[in-house]
């Protein structure tokens, strides 16, 4: 029997877990699925999986070799550039194919009000300087960065409650995606938001709040995408699947 391809795929994102249905349909083909573990109850497709971070770069190097993994398909979130690194350079030290799978970034449309920033610290600053009723979309860790903001009344949306302390006048809303554009147009409306404070996620799950915002002329401080990585990558999960099946198999 031919010993099967084995692969480590880095989840996170919707496109991970449609990579990880496809590649259980190929025959000889094994899959690691692997999560960071950032929310309590995370999506986990069928088959083998951990969770948890590997180490660093030498830890990872060691699971690979460990492991014998043969190619390593990086479908973290788009912001998630620790990982994405790490991957990368302990590919790069066993010499073995790695992929990142990004998906493209939201670009404006006419109507859109957009204040693009560099980080949440600078989002923080602009949102409070240009209105006083702020949706915060952004990660739950990354919420404390407004807790000395007194002034400003916050709604927080987080899958799992925030970690850290909170800015004083806030509420909670603990929801996950996918959101509706009904949805997203009933929040702003019944919390009289004036301005959204978002990552640049890209993709349909979490665009609605972008399109609201738009439609009721409210504007979005949102924070830009990192750096591309350099070497492969694709910004789609067909392309990451011919990807697999010219370098990998
Ligand atoms: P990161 O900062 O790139 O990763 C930090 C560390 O977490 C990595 O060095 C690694 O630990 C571990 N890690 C990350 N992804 C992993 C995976 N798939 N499997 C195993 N270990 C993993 O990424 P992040 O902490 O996930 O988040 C960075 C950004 O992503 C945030 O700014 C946030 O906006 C966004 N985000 C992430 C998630 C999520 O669920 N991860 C959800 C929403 C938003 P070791 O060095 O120990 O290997």
């Amino acid at each position: 029997m031919i010993k099967p391809v084995r692969l480590l795929l880095l989840g996170g994102t919707t496109e991970a877990t449609e990579i990880a249905r496809i590649l259980s349909e190929l025959p000889n083909v094994s899959v690691i699925f692997s999560l960071a573990g950032r929310v309590r109850k995370p999506i986990v497709p069928k088959g083998e999986f951990r969770i948890g971070g590997f180490g660093g770069v030498e830890a990872l190097r060691e699971f690979l070799v460990r492991e014998e993994i043969s190619a390593v398909i990086d479908a973290t979130h788009p912001y998630a550039v620790r990982m994405t690194a790490h991957a990368q350079r302990a590919c790069g030290q066993i010499e073995i194919p790695y992929l990142s799978v990004v998906r493209s970034a939201w670009r404006p449309v006419f109507g859109d009000q957009w204040h693009v920033v560099k980080n949440v610290g600078e989002a923080a600053t602009i949102a409070t300087r240009l209105a006083d009723r702020i949706f915060l979309t952004v990660w739950r860790q990354e919420i404390t960065t407004f807790a000395d903001y007194t002034d400003p009344w916050f709604l927080i949306r987080s899958i799992d409650p925030p970690l850290g302390p909170l800015p004083p006048r806030h509420e909670l809303l603990l929801q996950r995606g996918p959101f509706s554009l009904v949805e997203e147009l009933r929040i702003l409306n019944d919390y009289r938001i004036t301005i959204i404070v978002s990552k640049n996620s890209g993709g349909i799950a979490t665009y609605a709040k972008i399109e609201a915002a738009r439609m009721l002329s409210i504007p979005v401080v949102l924070i830009d995408r990192p750096a591309p990585v350099p070497g492969a990558t694709v910004d789609t999960v067909s392309a990451a699947k011919q990807w697999i099946y010219d370098v990998v198999l």
